[in-house]
Order: structure tokens, then C-alpha cells, then sequence
């Protein structure tokens, strides 16, 4: 079986806390483990031997955290990868981008959360952190200009600087943009409140973004968050490219963490198997999973758009109501933030999250003063 992507996740560790980090594992109830260097050796070899994988990005946690990181992305180029490594780059250092051009990386991908120091490190909760992530995306830029990308977290904190964000970007010389909005899950449920965008302010964020990318064509920009369309229609920002995931495996990047577990995607939660233990063909083609993501929301299954949009970030879904049968809690939030009187204190039409099961709808909204 051939994967065309696939995340692999290094450790679970980090040296950052990022108020809006996605990673399930980062709810803060209990310590990470830390880097294991030697399984994820022996689980990438695994992988490898089962299957060829197109792109392989090397994800985490922080996967810096791995010391000989240098060494598995050379073993996934020998297999015949392209691989990309997504970081915080605090720790990057002038030689270790060195090698990883010497390896012959696709991309290195980079966090600037915004132009002004403090809101960066605001969100990341790592003081210092802005300086280090610039000074990494320059020496990259030096290094490997085409394979610099930078990913720009949208949330409600940063989205007013915007434009500014983008300049700094620019001048950086960096000629990828991703541009995500905030996505609910991991540490982000905790910090929800204060980082989730209403719908006007996600789409005026967007415009911004729009009318930069239209005023700068030598910049690529790609929005990678699953968004649904109901919530915001992607026809006014043709300079963005916009992507939905597939529920389809062989058409979807799966996640895979160092201990060898199986996941829909690096946002969900749910392990669908190990491939310790069964190949990873085997996992992706057992018909209890392929059923398990192949469900049409009831909110969904009149809607003509569902072919493209899947109902948005389900991953997101199962964060936060333990399902994946619900369409992206975005949908919900967002609009009852933008008809906040009129939704006030109408019953979820949504069904409650299965008992102790993530959080339900209605205390996400209540989170944001919504109910
Ligand atoms: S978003 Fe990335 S850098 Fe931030 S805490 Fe999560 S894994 Fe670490
Ligand atoms: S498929 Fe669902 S989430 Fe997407 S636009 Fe239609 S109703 Fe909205």
C-alpha cells in the first residue's frame, strides 16, 4: 500500500506550551513523556518497511527534541520520501539547518504567529520564543529559500495584526504562507475563550490576508485547516488556496506517533490501531475504520457542498464532542456567535457528546459567553 502523505509525530514532548496547540495529548492533565529517541527509530523503520509514503513530515510535539532526527529524515529520503519537518524553530541551529539541506528536505515549516514580539510569545507561552522562531526562519531562508514555509495560526489575539504579520513574513524572504485558522482541541480547549474567532473576524482576517497575497504573487498562500463552508465560503479569496481532507485513507494524510499508533489525522484523537501490531495496510483498510469515517453528519446530509467540505475539521469534532459523526464545532460556534440573540438560549440542535466523552457543544459556547 502506498500512503501519499503522512504525518509522523516524534515525541509528544515540547519545549513550547502554545495556548492554541491541537495536539489531544496536551490537555495539561498530565506530564508528557519524554523524547524517545530509539523507538522512534525502530517504529519509523516499521513504517517504512511496511509501506512507501510519499511525503513523510516530521511533526510532534517538537521534533527538534529528537537528537538524531537528522539521522531518520536521511533514512526516509534513502526509502524514497520527500519529507518535510514541521517546527517551532526554537531550537534550530545554523548546522542543523546545514544538514537537513545536505538531506535534502522538502520543507521546513515555521510558526510566526504575528509582527509584534509579545503577542507571539503570548501564544506560545515561551518568552524569547518570537526571536528564536524569526532568527530560525531567516537562516532557513538563507539555506533553502524555496523550502521555507512559515504557518500563521489564526486566532482571535493575533488576527488584527494581520497585515503586519504578513510584511514580516515578507521581508523575511519566506515565499510559503499557510494560514490556519484556530482550530479546537488539545490546549486550545483550555484557552478557547480568549483564542476562538467569531465568524466576521475570521473573514475579515481572511480579506486581509486576500488582499496581501493578490498585492504579493511571488508569495504562495494555503489555508490547511478543513473550513467549513457554511461558515466561511472560500469564493472572495482566490489568492488562497483552500483544502478539505478526504475521508478516504489513501487520499488523506494519516498520523502516525512514534510508539507506532494509527490515527485518522495529527488533530484526532482516536487511535485506530499500531503498527507494532498489525501492518498499517491492515489498519487503513479494516472496514470498521474505513466505516468509522465514512459517515455524513445528519447536519450535513442535505447539503450539496458535503462532497468538498466533509463537514469541515471532523478530527475537531472529535476533540470536542467525542465523535466524529458531528460536523466541526466551528460551524456551531461560529454561528452562534454571529447571531449571538437570536441563538442565546435556543437547545443545541446538535446531540450532547456521549457521557465523559470530550466536552459538549453547549460548554465550548458557554465559554465563549455565547449561552
Ligand atoms: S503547537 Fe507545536 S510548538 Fe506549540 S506546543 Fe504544540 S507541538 Fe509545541
Ligand atoms: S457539508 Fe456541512 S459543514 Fe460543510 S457547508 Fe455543508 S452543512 Fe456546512
Amino acid at each position: 500500500m502506498k500512503i501519499d502523505n503522512l504525518v509522523f509525530e516524534l515525541t509528544q514532548a515540547c519545549n513550547q506550551s502554545c495556548r492554541f496547540c491541537y495536539n489531544y495529548w496536551r490537555d495539561g492533565s498530565t506530564p508528557l513523556p519524554g523524547p524517545d529517541p530509539v523507538l522512534a527509530r525502530k517504529t519509523l523503520k516499521k513504517l517504512l518497511s511496511q509501506t512507501s509514503v510519499g511525503t513523510l513530515a516530521f511533526s510532534g510535539g517538537e521534533p527538534l527534541l529528537i537528537p538524531n532526527i537528522h539521522d531518520l529524515a536521511l533514512y526516509a529520503r534513502f526509502k524514497g520520501c520527500r519529507v518535510n519537518v514541521l517546527t517551532n524553530g526554537t531550537l534550530l541551529t545554523q548546522d542543523a539547518v546545514d544538514n537537513f539541506k545536505h538531506i535534502g528536505l522538502s520543507a521546513i515549516q515555521i510558526p510566526i504567529l504575528s509582527a509584534d514580539p509579545a503577542v507571539h510569545d503570548t501564544l506560545t507561552n515561551l518568552p524569547g520564543s518570537w526571536r528564536k522562531a524569526t532568527a530560525a526562519a531567516s537562516m532557513v531562508v538563507q539555506a533553502m529559500p524555496r523550502e521555507a514555509c512559515s504557518v500563521l495560526v489564526i486566532t482571535r489575539e493575533n488576527a488584527p495584526g494581520i497585515t503586519e504579520t504578513l510584511e514580516l513574513i515578507k521581508k523575511l524572504g519566506i515565499s510559503q504562507v499557510m494560514v490556519n485558522r484556530f482550530n479546537l482541541g488539545g490546549m486550545g480547549l483550555k484557552n478557547k475563550s480568549s483564542l476562538t474567532l467569531d465568524r466576521d473576524t475570521l473573514k475579515k482576517a481572511f480579506a486581509d490576508t486576500e488582499s496581501f497575497a493578490a498585492a504579493n504573487p511571488g508569495i504562495r498562500f494555503v489555508s490547511g485547516v478543513c473550513t467549513p463552508i457554511c461558515v466561511m465560503d472560500p469564493a472572495p479569496y482566490p489568492h488562497i488556496r483552500f483544502t478539505w481532507c478526504s475521508t478516504d485513507f489513501s487520499r488523506r494524510p494519516v498520523a502516525v506517533s512514534y510508539t507506532g499508533d494509527v490515527r485518522f489525522c495529527n488533530h484526532s484523537p482516536h487511535i485506530i490501531g499500531n503498527i507494532h501490531q498489525r501492518s498499517i495496510s491492515d489498519i487503513l483498510t479494516d472496514p470498521v475504520n474505513i466505516g468509522r469515517y465514512a459517515t455524513v453528519p445528519d447536519h450535513c446530509r442535505d447539503c450539496s457542498l458535503f462532497p468538498r467540505c466533509n463537514g469541515g475539521c471532523r478530527a475537531a469534532s472529535e476533540q470536542v464532542y467525542g465523535s466524529f459523526n458531528l460536523p466541526d464545532p466551528v460551524v456551531e460556534v461560529s454561528l452562534l456567535r454571529s447571531e449571538a440573540t437570536k441563538a442565546a438560549s435556543a437547545a443545541s440542535p446538535f446531540p450532547a457528546a456521549p457521557e465523559g466523552m470530550g466536552v459538549t457543544f453547549k460548554e465550548v459556547a458557554k465559554g465563549l459567553d455565547v449561552l
